[in-house]
């Protein structure tokens, strides 16, 4: 049987969480030692080490069958491969920042003026669908420090807490696009390719799914049951254990994390009493 290649970033911001991703999926295969290939022990995959940028060329090359990248590093790329899964890890943006003590006044600011970035195609994009016409300084690394030193009048380079911007600085003045960790494929994967690549979204599925939720379970007086369950946006139906003491069961469901501390504030109110809220680490639908 054929192996499916997947391409991560050798040593950079999303080299430990894409192999966290993949070893939460159940792949083992020995990692580290310099190494640029590696296979896995006890699952069909091959895994390809490389810097990000090239990941999207190897990809549409059919070199490797799929990658892990930054969407920045996708648009950026411009070549034809498809976006598989979005994994909402690194989450960032691309953003346009200029010296803070500039009275920016929207966009036409950048009309006629120079623009550092290592995101020309995106950049350039942007400024077309804005009708601005501005030049664009194509520059590798250090975006940042550009105004500075006189080389250009703004930036657009990623940004997410927008502390960097700050200490050099600048502010940050729109958004061109926001980005996160996403699965790429090549088009045309044959059918081996194709099949084992389902067997890892449907295990990529299941683990995200389990980080959105929350397994949570409660002891409730028998009179109160049906408005906890009302208050529960569970699965399915909850399940409902007699608990010893007399006139109270223990009930267990699902939640989603971000209605979690709306709901205990919710299910308190309601007479639910010893909630505890535990971690699921797989959750299959
Ligand atoms: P390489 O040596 O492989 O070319 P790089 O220097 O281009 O690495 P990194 O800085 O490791 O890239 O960033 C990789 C990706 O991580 C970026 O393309 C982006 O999607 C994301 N990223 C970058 N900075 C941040 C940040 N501050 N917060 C969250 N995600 C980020
Ligand atoms: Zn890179």
């Amino acid at each position: 049987m054929s192996k499916l290649k997947i391409a991560i970033q050798k040593s950079g911001r999303l080299s430990q969480k894409s192999v966290a991703l993949l070893e939460e999926c159940g792949l083992k295969f020995p990692n580290g030692g310099g190494k640029l290939i590696t296979e896995c022990t006890n699952f069909p995959v091959e895994i390809l080490f490389l810097r990000d940028d090239d990941i999207p060329q190897y990809v549409e090359q059919n070199v490797a069958h799929i990658g892990i990248i930054g969407e920045n590093v996708f648009l950026e790329s411009e070549k034809a491969i498809t976006i598989v899964e979005k994994l909402n890890f690194s989450v960032c943006r691309l953003s346009l920042a200029v010296p803070k003590e500039i009275d920016y006044p929207g966009i036409n600011f950048f009309k006629g003026k120079k623009v550092a970035t290592s995101y020309p195609n995106i950049l350039q994009k942007y400024f077309k669908e804005n009708r601005i016409e501005a030049t664009v300084e194509v520059i590798s690394g250090s975006v940042e420090i550009a105004p500075g030193i006189g080389l250009a009048d703004g930036i657009c380079d990623i940004v997410s807490s927008g502390s960097t911007l700050l200490s050099n600085g600048l502010k940050e003045v729109e958004t061109v696009v926001k980005s996160q960790a996403v699965m790429v494929a090549n088009q045309t994967l044959g059918e081996e390719a194709q099949q084992i690549l389902n067997k890892l979204l449907f295990r990529i599925r299941s683990v995200q799914k389990a980080k959105e939720n929350k397994y949570i379970l409660l002891n409730s007086p028998n009179s109160q049951l049906e408005k906890i369950i009302q208050i529960l946006p569970g699965m399915n139906s909850p399940t409902i254990l007699p608990l010893a003491k007399d006139g109270w069961s223990s009930l267990h469901s699902v939640i989603s994390e971000d209605k979690f501390w709306y709901v205990i504030d919710e299910l308190k109110k309601a007479g639910a009493e010893g909630i505890l809220v535990v971690p699921i680490e797989k959750m299959i639908l």
